[in-house]
């Protein structure tokens, strides 16, 4: 991005100091950065220690072949161990480590329930011994593909205390995509459940198991199918292949002796949300994955004892596995883990259970906030969320009014709120404010955390000055990196290192394909894909700034916007637009309203060629705006690749509604 870049968003003057007594005890202070920057190896060595090792590393870090790093080389652990059994060991066996809320209200269904460390650490061994008994090796994958139920948990830990990578695939996902993960990594065991609960509704999930183990055809690896009974509904059953849940693992035995792997042990693949194309298996390994998890956990969120957390992830992405299961477990701390919607059996829902849960931590999506501003602001008045101190945001870059409203409705005002960008590919939060340390911007990730480098460079690598746009790179090395693509190390070089090779006076930089800006302060904006990033007349213009802007207007919920070709100016401003509730349909002059008012925030050459008024936006399964497919529809082209959409009839609500208006 050139200097021309609208500086929209360098306008933004609202400032958030940490709360005085947040910053007086927070778990990391300003004095990090220079300490960690000073001696990167020795700080990372430091965050190490927050582990239980079997056997020290010898080395930190071998980079001798870039980009194939080991990290505390030589080392050796478990990562179940120290999720779950040190924490006992250590007397805390009674603290509560999941506050579990089953979606259905009756209690009989749901299965609600506080389930202890001590408990927890039964049933992750009572899984390792059943899986072990199916005939699961250290290194052979386990396919997860499971409800948000505690069963999930326990089975990524038990996999991680044998040795076998898992990869855990979204419970949403059809047949296909779970039979193209079961292929790409050669699983050799399937968990699941009959199903799970959905706005009430029991869905099935074991169906598509069934399906996916006939699609995956002459590759076929999966030998064993183990089933939870979840909802009770009706399956099919092969007898050679299915096994329950509750004839294995709920009686095997819960003495398990938890055996320390390589740091560099493969952990799982995960693969990534699917929003620019073809999902990669992103390979990460144990010591240095565990260490970035729980670092960031801690120094991110201000962890302390008390503190209850909740992060409204799915443990089908990656932010359910660093922030749900490893970072949190690896600290002892005590989580909510939810089932169900936002939304069902009412819209209050997440607050009530805020509420009741005393949560003080929350971690969540752009996409949910933005959705609950639609909603208007009565919803969360109802409830005490006095107990929130800090809040997250993951996912996509946060729009300035949607984070003021987070901070403002849900936190009181009091909380500080942690743009956090980070990446499947990285493991672990990037870059992100401390809530201790940093006055937050709305809209803005600040600067990498302490032990991560972080540069934004133009074209050549250079860095660019303060006040200008380019491209985000990591120039360093980091602990939770992903290590390769699963089975292909050529598109790992290719994918994320060739674009800014090592040169002589400088080693390799990682670019995963996001755009950012530093402002004159030199605090980073994320501005979303670089693929995303429009010529308009030759100037060249983010959607991310375009979509704050719409967003601040009072009568805007979501938007989206996407460049498409113009004979005139090349590519030409398209916005798509959801309005909030009490906006009604807007009023007659809606489109010139809010036309004027992007040309009013930004400049005349950001001012939308069409702005179209619709229900709804295609997301991916993650909640991420999928604006290729919006391109589609402004290029008037047929809809590409909809299977990473949470809800396919999204784009034919959008095509009829615009064929309609038109
Ligand atoms: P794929 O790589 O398959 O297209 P994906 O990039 O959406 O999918 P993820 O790894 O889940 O898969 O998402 C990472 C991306 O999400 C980042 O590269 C960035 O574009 C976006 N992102 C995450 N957090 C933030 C944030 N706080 N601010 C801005 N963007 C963010
Ligand atoms: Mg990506």
């Amino acid at each position: 991005m050139s200097d021309e870049t609208l500086s929209n968003l360098l306008h933004e003057e609202r400032r958030f100091e940490p709360p005085a007594e947040l910053a007086a005890h927070a778990n990391l202070q300003a004095e990090a950065y220079d300490r960690a920057a000073a001696d990167p190896e020795a700080f990372w060595a430091e965050q190490a220690r927050r582990l239980d090792w079997a056997e020290e590393w010898t080395q930190v870090l071998d980079w001798s072949n870039p980009p194939f790093a080991k990290w505390f080389v030589g080392g050796r652990l478990n990562a179940a161990h120290n999720c779950v059994d040190r924490h006992v060991e250590a007397g805390r066996g009674d603290k509560v480590a999941l506050h579990f809320v089953g979606e259905p209200l009756d209690p009989e269904t749901s299965g609600t329930r506080d389930i202890t460390y001590a408990e927890l650490k039964d049933l992750v061994c009572q899984a390792a011994n059943a899986l072990t008994d199916l005939g699961v090796q250290a290194g052979d994958r386990v396919a997860i593909y499971m409800p948000m139920i505690p069963e999930a948990v326990v089975a990524m830990l038990a996999c991680a205390r044998i040795g076998a990578p898992h990869t855990v695939v979204f419970g949403g996902f059809s047949s296909d995509a779970l039979a193209s993960r079961l292929t790409d990594c050669q699983a050799k065991v399937v968990v699941t459940a009959d199903g799970g609960y959905r706005r009430g509704t029991a869905s099935a999930l074991k169906p598509a198991v069934d399906e996916a183990r006939t699609k995956t055809g002459p590759e076929h690896t999966v030998e064993k199918v183990l089933v939870v009974r979840r909802t009770g509904q009706e399956v099919d059953w092969d007898d050679a292949v299915d096994v329950w849940w509750h004839d294995t693992v709920e009686q095997a035995s819960t003495e398990h002796e938890a055996q320390a792997f390589d740091a560099e042990h493969p952990l799982y693949v995960m693969y990534t949300s699917g929003t620019t194309g073809k999902p990669k298996g992103i390979l990460h390994t144990t010591g240095g994955y565990l260490t970035g998890a729980a670092y960031t956990h801690w120094a991110v969120f201000d962890l302390k004892p008390d503190d209850v957390y909740w992060c409204t992830a799915d443990i089908g992405w990656v932010t359910g596995h660093s922030y749900i299961v490893y970072g949190p477990l690896a600290n002892g701390v005590t989580q909510v883990l939810y089932e169900g919607t936002p939304d069902s059996p009412e819209r209050g829902r997440w607050w009530q259970i805020i509420e009741e849960k005393q949560v003080s931590i929350f971690y969540t999506a752009p996409t949910a906030i933005r959705s609950f501003m639609k909603q208007g602001r009565e919803i969360p008045d109802r409830h005490d969320m006095s107990s929130l101190r800090i809040l997250g945001s993951v996912g996509e870059p946060i729009n300035p009014e949607a984070y003021v409203w987070y901070r403002h409705v849900v936190g009181g005002d009091r909380t500080p709120v942690v743009d956090t960008w980070w990446q499947t590919e990285t493991g672990a939060i990037m870059i992100s404010p401390l809530p201790g340390v940093t006055a937050g911007k709305p809209g803005s990730a600040m600067t990498a955390i302490p032990g991560i480098s972080a540069e934004v460079v133009d074209d050549q690598g250079r860095p660019v000055p303060d006040g200008s746009g380019g491209l985000l790179v990591v120039t360093a090395p980091w602990p939770s990196m992903l290590r390769t693509i699963w089975g292909d190390d050529e598109r790992y070089v290719d994918t994320y290192w060739s674009r800014f090779p090592a040169t002589d006076e400088r080693g390799a930089y990682y670019f995963a394909g996001d755009g950012a800006k530093k402002d004159s302060d030199g605090d980073l904006w994320v501005l979303g894909r670089v693929d995303d990033v429009m010529n308009v007349s030759g100037h060249r213009l983010s959607t991310t700034e375009i979509e704050s802007a719409l967003v601040s207007h009072p009568k805007v919920a979501e938007a989206a916007v996407v460049g498409a070709k113009d004979e005139d100016t090349g590519q030409a401003v398209c916005a798509f637009v959801i309005l909030r509730e009490e906006a009604g349909d807007g009023g007659a002059d809606i489109v010139e309203e809010l036309r004027n008012h992007v040309r009013k925030e930004i400049g005349p050459i950001a001012k939308p060629r069409q702005v179209m008024i619709v229900p709804e936006l295609p997301k991916t399964r993650s909640g991420k705006i999928m604006r290729r497919l919006l391109r589609d529809v402004a290029e008037d082209r047929e809809v590409g690749d909809v299977t990473t959409l949470a809800d396919s009839s999204v784009m034919d609500l959008i095509s009829s509604g615009l064929s309609k208006g038109a």
